[in-house]
């Protein structure tokens, strides 16, 4: 990080926490920097104006030292997030890599498709799952395959195509690796920039949310940007798709150092780091559920180090606490849903008797949800408890209508109830305020 006083050469003014990349620095004092007098479009569009004539630059820094230069984190301004990640956006819908990507995924079709048929055999042959060790291994696999021709053939064309498709599975990796070094060079910038503890960019191949919806976004969990690799290649994205997800999520980073900042100084105490990191873990898996590693709190420390929060940043933060309690909130209703989701399935599967035993396991969870139409049935069932089967006396007509009714109305209401959650969450309203204000910046 450097700083550049005010009245440097060529009206380059900046104060407070401003920081510059090297290369930044370098092209600035480079014979080049100082004739052009302006900054690479790479660069920051706030640095281009300030690099400006001395009246202008005056100005900008009049503008700078507001709230946001006196802050711990400064936010990038939309049109710097999206100058910012345009790189990314570009090479993330460079029409040469998505080739490669989507072939890979093709591929990865065939080969689950050549894949069932061996499972299958193997099944027909030995009665059970092959198990993965013995795949792996090839001593144990050969022994497995020797005395079944069928099988061995089957096994064969498997392992064919994977030699097969050896150049598509290489080309892919390399990419993978070039969007994900360039995407986390990226992202050190804008942190660097914004004071803000790193980030670290990974893919992933899953793409399932908590509500077990399959989703293909990105997500933001304990200082990680994560984005499903599937998401380049069965949903294409333009650029500002790009811009959006990155700046969302990168927004989410900012609101937890935030919160973090306030933890740190809830609980500061006399006692060893080590030990405040622990206390503080314990009670944001507790009250937000959430689960802060010890080096992005230690990373936070470091950076608040003397600066104490100011009362319009302690509310901020609160205000972020508040929007993860009701996070969680809408993750225990996400629970009940899910349990009434079972008990409407075992309802329609099975019968009203089976249903009742997740009621009975449950009931606690089930809180909150009235259950007065149900309980002449619970207490039938309860007498009744532990037999395999409904008794003769047992009505299951009048039961299975009793808890289509009670299913039929509490699962509409509870989902709403979270979506609405989420509509009036803080944290998530501002990231998508972010996401689309740099999205339309990198238009
Ligand atoms: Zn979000």
């Amino acid at each position: 990080m450097s700083l550049i006083e005010a009245g440097d050469k060529g009206g380059i003014v900046s104060r407070g926490q401003f920081a510059l990349s090297p290369e930044t620095i370098a092209f600035l004092h480079s014979p080049d920097g100082l004739r052009q007098g302006k900054l690479r479009s790479s660069d920051s569009p706030e640095l281009t104006l300030l690099f400006s004539p001395p009246e202008q630059a005056a100005r900008n820094v009049d503008r700078l030292q507001g709230d946001q230069a006196t802050s711990l984190f400064r936010s990038l301004t939309p049109k710097e997030m999206a100058t910012a990640l345009s790189a990314i956006g570009d090479l993330f819908t460079n029409p040469a890599n998505l080739a490669k990507i989507k072939e890979y995924e093709k591929k990865q079709k065939e080969s689950t498709a050549l894949a069932r048929p061996f499972v299958e055999e193997f099944k027909a042959v030995y009665g059970r799952e092959i198990e993965e060790e013995e795949l792996r291994d090839p001593k144990r696999r050969e022994a497995l395959l020797k005395d079944h021709p069928k099988l061995q053939a089957r096994w064969n064309e498997f392992a064919q195509h994977l030699i097969d498709i050896r150049p598509v599975t290489t080309a892919h990796r390399s990419t993978i690796q070039l969007f994900q070094e360039q995407a986390q060079k990226i992202l050190d910038d804008i942190c660097g920039r914004s004071n803000l503890p790193p980030i670290t960019f990974e893919f992933t191949r899953e793409h399932k949310t908590f509500d077990g919806q399959a989703t293909l976004s990105g997500s933001y969990h304990s200082s990680k940007i994560a984005i499903p690799e599937q998401r380049l290649a069965e949903e294409p994205m333009n650029k500002s798709d790009v811009v959006e997800i990155f700046a969302h999520e990168t927004k989410h980073h900012e609101q937890q150092t935030w919160m973090m900042a306030k933890a740190l100084e809830d609980i500061a105490s006399d006692k060893p780091l080590a030990d405040q990191i622990k206390a503080i873990q314990k009670r944001w898996k507790e009250d937000f559920n959430l689960e802060p590693t010890g080096d992005f709190i230690r990373d936070v420390h470091k950076r608040k180090a003397g600066h104490k929060l100011t009362e319009e940043e302690r509310k901020r933060a609160e205000s972020y606490e508040r929007s993860h309690v009701e996070a969680k909130a809408s993750g225990e209703k996400e629970e009940q849903i899910l349990l009434l989701m079972a008990i409407e399935k075992t309802v329609k599967d099975k019968s009203a008797w089976d249903a009742f035993k997740i009621i009975d396991e449950f009931e606690k969870k089930l809180e909150g949800i009235p259950k007065d139409t149900l309980t002449d049935l619970i207490q039938q069932y309860k007498k009744n408890k532990g037999q395999e089967k409904a008794p003769e006396t047992w009505d299951e007509k009048d039961a299975k209508e009793t808890l289509d009714f009670w299913t039929g109305i509490w699962l509409p209401q509870l989902r709403s109830e979270v979506r609405t959650h989420y509509r009036t969450s803080v944290t998530e309203n501002e990231a998508n305020k972010v996401g689309l204000d740099a999205a339309e910046a990198a238009k």
